[in-house]
């Protein structure tokens, strides 16, 4: 079967002082535009939660040779410059170069504000045409805009109307050719959020509701919350 995306991404690190392994910010991000991406605007995407390191190695790297050269775009998740250099996610961008020509590429690059600073010393950007085009991760005007380029390519928005995605900049929710209306806009106040990284605890002080979380690199929905709002609010 053919994909419309490839996500690339690095799937663990070690938790600081411990040999334990915890899954990155990138799986997180990566777990979240597939969910966007196939669930909701229905774009064939590839995400792979398998970890090299505890399963057959060869069988899945069978798959990923398999599958990368019959994916349109390549979305790269990345948000500490050193992981650009990890075997496996150059070896992806190797696969998906050699597979397909320039004027075949699409690629994204989804990163923190941290790795956009470092941009100059990748590889993939220091190309005269087809550089992959950056989303900041962190600012949600940009992950609106990067859904919309996605459904653009693949012809999903209406004639006409190149914004047919929206992020409620309250309440975080993604939204996809009007489904928002009828909805009220239920959240936390985003001031109001404090993160305990050792009790893995995320405490809304709007209403003191406290959430676990998984690891420190897990994200959290603001949604629903103590807040309501007729409406949502789009930028
Ligand atoms: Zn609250
Ligand atoms: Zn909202």
């Amino acid at each position: 079967m053919d994909y419309d995306v490839f996500i690339s991404f690095p799937l663990t690190e070690h938790r600081s002082s411990f040999k334990e392994t915890i899954n990155t910010k990138d799986f997180y991000i990566a777990k979240k535009i597939h969910s966007v991406l196939q669930n909701l605007l229905h774009v064939h995407t590839f995400f792979s939660d398998v970890s090299l390191l505890d399963n057959d190695k060869t069988d899945f790297w069978a798959k990923i040779h398999e599958v990368i050269p019959r994916s349109l775009v390549l979305v790269i998740v990345l948000t500490k410059a050193k992981d650009y250099e990890r075997f496996y996610c150059a070896e992806e961008r190797r696969l998906y170069y050699e597979s397909h020509p320039s004027d075949k590429r699409k690629i994204y690059f989804v990163c923190s504000k941290a790795v956009k600073r470092h941009i100059k010393e990748f590889d993939i950007f220091d190309v005269e045409e087809g550089k992959p085009e950056i989303i900041l991760w962190e600012e949600l005007r940009q992950q609106q805009k990067f859904y919309n380029f996605i459904n653009n390519y693949f012809g999903k928005n209406e004639p006409g109307k190149d914004e047919e995605v929206l992020i409620c900049t309250k309440c975080e929710k993604v939204f996809y050719k009007d489904n928002h209306i009828g909805t009220m806009c239920v959240h936390h106040d985003k001031s109001e959020i404090k993160v305990d990284e050792e009790t893995l605890s995320v405490r809304f002080n709007c209403c003191n509701k406290v959430i676990r979380i998984e690891n420190k690199n897990a994200l959290f929905d603001i949604a629903p919350g103590c807040v309501q709002e007729p409406n949502h609010t789009f930028e």
